[in-house]
């Protein structure tokens, strides 16, 4: 027999962007460091049924599983934090849950009865969370409720997890991740803002099991004392999570609490064995590197601080952080605004600084020109160059019409009516544009490519075949493949069903490679990724012969 699964909801109190996500990442790591089967999903509030058609300067990096739903970026913290794949059975959103109890409704399946918000709604939500722990195969499933607890469009989601408890007690666990604030002209923390936090949680019927207490230090016994009794948990319930320098520090935070032990011992398991040995040498070791390497990131950016940015590009600035640290650096990462470029191409020089270069995945017009001119530099000046999606097809059009000499050559995202399309649509992407079929109908999830001998590709990969990630509806065309092979830039990868080019490289360049694919989404910090291991040498290599 099976063993049934346990079921750990983790809410937010007080106000959002308290790292929930990496907080339910490092609890999952914990627990799989006892011994145990864990995983993790996502329930979102948001009416958008994926988060394909959200901007990720609003909601953050648009994540695609390797089955090619669009969804938030705690996927990803998911996966990079256990190393596992997860699939669409691990997120949810309002929009998708209604829509199937309304397709239910309308196939019937309800025998005329009445559909209600409640219970079907949650009932829906749950038989989803127990899809995702089958599937899965989880003995401990942790289950992240995204808003903050109070608010309108969560009720239904931690209705259902009432529910779940009220059928199982013994196999449901609730943890509440608040926030303490240290108001500056007091200078102590306060603990008043969580005990309304528990107070909302309570209203919904469910009392937490423990108490995550983020804030800008550990909290201490005072108020820890204060929390349990106006928030009714045992004090060694309340758990400390002051900030971080590294989302990686997390887990070992948690284990210092022994969070993990605690949540085995309240379903009555033991820790199988204790291991994050592994993970907490490579903190160790990225603490004590001494050596940097300068990365440029060329992309259109809005002036809206750091947050967003690094957000936007989260999975990328993850891989590279992984393959540094396998080389024995930090990387410094630097946002260079594509359209400086275009107002001024002495600016170009500027990119001479780096010892690396990426254009990161991409749509639509603003600032392609200014990718295309650095894409032009770095090729000349011979400086590491990765591209990304985007930044590869941008790389084809530049060399399309510097090399090939095919000077109005473009991407027919940009100009429909170039004369030379060496970036063409996908044949079954028209009829859907035309449709307005515009939710998750890119070229989506995960696709075989076979690489090319004699590649640097391959040597990264040491294997000939490899499944990578795409969310694209534009591709290199074909008819152009043997122009550009001829002047160099060679097919090392393509999709074997298809024929479609996957990664195109250049020879004769230290390192200059392009991927429609997006390899950030499958790099760990354990096991970074191939291609970005293989561009942070060349960076390396640059560095030093300067
Ligand atoms: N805009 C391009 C396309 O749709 C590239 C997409 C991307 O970079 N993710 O093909």
């Amino acid at each position: 027999m099976p063993k049934p699964t346990r079921y750990i909801f983790v809410m937010g109190g007080v106000l959002s962007g308290l790292g929930k996500g990496i907080a339910v990442s490092s609890i999952a790591r914990e627990l799989q460091g006892l011994g145990y089967r864990v995983s993790a999903m996502k329930i979102d509030p948001y009416v958008n049924v994926d988060a394909g058609t959200m901007n990720p300067t609003e909601h953050g990096e648009v994540f695609v599983t390797k089955d090619g739903l669009e969804t938030d970026q705690d996927i990803g913290n998911y996966e990079r934090f256990l190393q596992v794949e997860l699939t669409r059975d691990s997120y949810m959103t309002t929009g998708q849950v209604y829509l199937s109890v309304i397709r239910r409704e309308r196939n019937l399946e309800y025998h005329g009865k009445t559909v209600r918000p409640v219970p079907d709604i949650p009932a829906e939500v749950i038989r989803r969370i127990k899809r995702a722990a089958q599937v899965t195969k989880a003995e401990l499933m942790i289950i992240e409720i995204g808003g903050t607890v109070g608010e309108y469009e969560n009720l239904l989601f931690l209705e259902a997890a009432r529910m779940m408890h009220l059928q199982d007690s013994t196999a449901v666990q609730f943890i509440l991740v608040s926030y303490l604030p240290i108001p500056s002209k007091l200078g102590e923390m306060k603990t008043k803002p969580t005990q309304h936090a528990v107070r909302a949680l309570n209203a919904a019927g469910i009392h937490p099991d423990f108490v995550l207490c983020r804030g800008e230090r550990s909290i201490d016994q005072p108020r820890r004392e204060r929390i349990s009794v106006f928030c009714n948990v045992h004090p060694d319930d309340v758990i400390s999570a002051p900030d971080v320098d590294s989302v990686y520090q997390v887990p070992i935070n948690f284990e210092r609490e022994q969070l993990g032990q605690k949540i085995l011992g309240k379903f009555f398991l033991k820790p199988r064995r204790r291991d994050l040995r592994d993970w907490r040498r490579l903190l160790q070791r990225v603490q004590r590197l001494r050596r940097s390497v300068r990365i440029g990131m060329v992309g259109k950016y809005f002036t809206t601080g750091e947050f967003t940015l690094s957000d936007s590009y989260l999975s990328v600035i993850e891989s590279i952080k992984h393959a540094s640290w396998q080389a024995g650096c930090t990387p410094n990462i630097s946002w260079i605004d594509a359209e400086s470029f275009e107002r001024d191409r002495r600016l170009l020089r500027t990119l001479e600084r780096f010892d690396g270069i990426i254009v990161p995945g991409g749509f639509g017009v603003r600032g392609v020109n200014g990718k295309i001119a650095a894409i032009e530099y770095v090729r000349r000046q011979r400086i590491p160059y990765f591209g990304l999606c985007y930044g590869l097809q941008l790389a084809v059009v530049e060399f399309a019409r510097h090399v090939l000499k095919l000077s109005r050559a473009h991407t027919t995202e940009i100009d429909a009516k170039t004369p030379y399309p060496v970036i063409d649509m996908l044949p079954e992407q028209r009829a859907k544009l035309v449709a307005r079929d515009f939710g998750g109908t890119m070229r989506l999830g995960e696709f075989r490519c076979r690489l090319r001998a004699g590649t640097r590709a391959l040597d990264a990969y040491g294997r000939r075949d490899i499944r990578e990630r795409h969310r694209h509806r534009y591709e290199v065309n074909n008819r152009y493949r043997t122009a550009l092979e001829r002047k160099g830039l060679r097919v090392a990868g393509f999709n074997p069903e298809r024929d479609l080019v996957e990664i195109m490289e250049l020879q004769n360049h230290p390192f200059f490679l392009g991927v429609q694919f997006h390899p950030e989404f499958k790099s760990y910090p354990l096991a970074p990724h191939p291609l970005f291991a293989s561009f942070i040498t060349a960076a390396l290599h640059r560095q030093r012969r300067r």
